[in-house]
């Protein structure tokens, strides 16, 4: 499904939100729209409202309206079986993972420091 914002193309390094600034380093985006975001999400939440739309109340707990939450779940959920399909890591999207697993070696090592007590040793 085409939408006409993606045919703008982005220079690299710069700005997702095309303001002309520089992105900062490994971001999408430049300092000054992330802290405009940033102000707005929190005000939203201290608001009660919905931090995607910023149009509906928030469930109590996600910050997010219903329709929203469940916009997400269906994205991540797609994006997820996308990734598996395609042999790559779920968390980084960048690296294959590893062989009947769904992170790559780095994530798995990276989030393995948190979980291991649930893992078998190797
Ligand atoms: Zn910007
Ligand atoms: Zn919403
Ligand atoms: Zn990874």
């Amino acid at each position: 499904m085409p939408r006409s914002k993606a045919q703008r193309t982005r220079l690299p390094g710069m700005c997702a939100n095309y303001c002309g600034r520089e992105a900062m380093k490994g971001r999408a985006i430049c300092l000054f729209c992330r802290e405009t975001k940033m102000r707005q999400y929190w005000r939203r939440v201290a608001d009660g409202i919905c931090t995607i739309c910023g149009r509906e109340p928030a469930m109590s707990d996600l910050r997010t309206c219903r329709e929203c939450a469940e916009r997400r779940t269906r994205t991540m959920n797609r994006r997820y079986k996308k990734l598996r399909e395609r042999g790559m890591c779920t968390r980084c999207h960048h690296h294959r993972a590893r062989p009947n697993r769904t992170l790559c070696l780095n994530c798995w090592i990276k989030t393995g420091q948190r979980t291991l007590a649930a893992q078998t040793p190797l």
